[in-house]
């Protein structure tokens, strides 16, 4: 069998699925060309639909032998206008539009919201961004009930469905609304591997999709989506609450001015290393692309940028999901990784010292040294043996130059794996001892070609195995 690409490289590969995407042919070859996580974005389509989505991609991973990441993205409490006759009202600045609450057509001046609360939520002075914040407005009034009144202040013509931003307003939606539990009941269904959660706002939200996760006795994991100024600011209790994190630069420079995203992109990858939490950099990484089969040279800059800043995966959206150039998407991307990871380098800097007092204090510790040693002897694998994922995870967050192979008994955090930064899952069951487990898996690497006679390998171990406790042995042995 010929290697899919996704195996190649470090840094993965998200891509949204969608009519462009989702047939089978085309799924294959995205796979092949490095696609690493199918993202599933619940704000479109049914649950028939991605339920065959979902489907196909594990079909294709038995046919490729390989093991693709589902996410599913929920739409949180996105907020929308409603339906406007003739498809388009011209705003004019320094005129008034009037938002009213309920599900009407839209003309003469007044567009409909469904967001029950909105003419609660809002004061009077606080800023309304239209149609990812092409189009903004100020609120003149409001009658606290079901209307609101609003001035023009950056005009255009506005569409139907069109999103809405309110980043001053204290939306007192739920973070996950009755679209998203349907949705998340469906995911969980599916066995999805991540659950994204968009318009984070607290720790708190995480902690309710967990529970929810928890209760349905499935494995699906949380990205936390960053998107809201309240996100930013309560950013490391979210860290510390979620399993991932999404750069969602599209609603986040809406939400913030946009100047401020580089940074806090900069900002939000590094804490998620030092924290051991997988990050991906997300939105108009190579949007040209969705009309074009060559991305533009600032855009090849954003990806490499990205990839420099230590993302664990880049992502592609509309590229991929209605774009019509796909598999051009998913191949430009990947050259532009393959390119800079073989010549530049992620930026290294000292983990944080770890607190003696902490339950992961051993396995951190030893995951923190394997990293340094394999640096040191310049290692051509560090191999991992995780029924969590944990020590691969935090492994990978360090960033080393050896190939972090995870040998692991536990299925379903092969795919999920597949987020992570330069992990590389194998499946492994025949844990008899330590030392057995050791030699067998070096032979199996060997057999693979993955290493070669001379080469220098790390093994990460919990001794004895039979305990199945944490990771506390780092060995060095030569091929
Ligand atoms: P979305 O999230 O595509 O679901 O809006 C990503 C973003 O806002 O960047
Ligand atoms: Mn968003």
């Amino acid at each position: 069998m010929t290697q899919p690409a996704a195996h190649a490289k470090s840094t993965k590969i998200v891509a949204t699925l969608g009519p462009a995407s989702s047939p089978e042919d085309v799924l294959r070859t995205l796979i092949h060309e490095g696609l690493n996580v199918a993202r599933i974005n619940f704000s479109h389509g049914s649950h028939d639909v991605h339920g065959v989505t979902i489907n196909t991609v594990r079909r294709l991973d038995d046919e490729l032998g390989t093991y693709t990441s589902v996410l599913a993205d929920l739409q949180g409490p996105k907020l929308r206008v409603g339906d406007i006759e003739g498809g388009e009202m011209p705003l004019v600045e320094g005129e008034t539009l009037v938002v009213r609450v309920g599900k009407g057509v839209g003309r003469d001046g007044v567009v409909y919201t469904d967001y029950e609360a909105f003419a609660a939520d809002v004061q009077p002075g606080e800023r309304v961004l239209m149609d990812d914040g092409k189009l903004a407005l100020r609120v003149t009034g409001t009658n606290g009930k079901d209307e609101v009144k609003c001035e023009v202040v950056h005009g255009g013509p506005l569409r139907p469905r069109k999103g809405l931003n309110l980043p001053e307003t204290k939306v007192s939606l739920p973070c996950i609304t009755p679209k998203d539990q349907a949705d998340l009941e469906f995911a969980l269904s599916k066995d999805v591997d991540w659950i994204g959660l968009s318009f984070v706002r607290q720790a708190s939200d995480i902690q309710e999709l967990r529970d929810q996760i928890n209760a349905s006795g499935k494995h699906a994991r949380i990205v936390a989506k960053i998107e809201k100024p309240e996100a930013i600011e309560d950013f490391d209790a979210i860290l510390e609450a979620t399993d991932a994190v999404m750069v969602a630069r599209g609603d986040l420079g809406v939400e913030m001015p946009m100047q401020e995203v580089p940074l806090l992109q900069k900002d939000i990858v590094r804490k998620c290393m030092a924290k051991g939490k997988p990050v991906i950099v997300a939105t108009q990484m190579l949007e040209s692309m969705i009309e074009s089969a060559t991305p533009t040279r600032a855009e090849v800059n954003d990806v490499a940028n990205a990839v420099l800043d230590g993302a664990d995966a880049v992502m592609l959206s509309g590229e991929t999901s209605v774009g019509k150039y796909p598999v051009h998407a998913v191949r430009a991307m990947r050259h532009v990784i393959e390119n800079i990871e073989s010549k530049g380098s992620v930026d290294r800097f000292e983990r944080p010292p770890l607190h003696p007092d902490d339950e992961r204090f051993i396995s951190d510790s030893i995951c923190y040294n394997a990293c340094r040693l394999a640096r040191r002897v310049n290692a051509a694998a560090i191999v991992t043996m995780t029924f969590s994922g944990y020590t691969a995870v935090q492994v990978s967050s360090q960033r080393p130059s050896a190939t972090i192979y995870m040998f692991t008994a536990n299925p379903k955090v092969l795919s999920q794996m597949s987020l992570v930064w330069g992990v590389y899952a194998i499946p492994y069951t025949k844990m008899v001892s330590t030392d057995h487990t050791i030699a067998d898996i070096k032979a199996l690497l060997l057999k693979e070609c993955k290493v070669k006679d001379g080469d220098f390998v790390i093994h990460l171990a919990s001794m004895p195995i039979s305990d199945a406790g944490m990771t506390n042995m780092v060995k060095l042995s030569r091929v």
